[in-house]
């Protein structure tokens, strides 16, 4: 996706789900969330809108490529 393409996923994603990080639920700016792809890019993972969720930076960066929610190996999540 180019970053032109990703704004508009990344508005789409906030009217279908609000401001909400979708792994803590925190509300946060448009420009602090990140697109989420529930499974990863790495894992095959497509950029259709099932896919993709919004998440906050710190939830997507603890969680990186996993399969797992953030946290999911420290038993913190669920
Ligand atoms: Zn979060």
């Amino acid at each position: 996706m180019n970053p032109k393409q990703k704004r508009k996923k990344k508005q789409q994603l906030i009217e279908d789900f609000g401001c909400y990080c979708w792994w803590c639920g925190k509300c946060l700016m448009p420009e602090k969330l990140t697109i989420e792809h529930l499974l990863p890019r790495s894992k095959g993972g497509s950029n259709s809108k099932e896919n993709l969720r919004l998440s906050c930076f710190k939830c997507n960066n603890s969680r990186g490529n996993s399969l797992y929610p953030p946290g999911w190996e420290q038993g913190k999540c669920f």
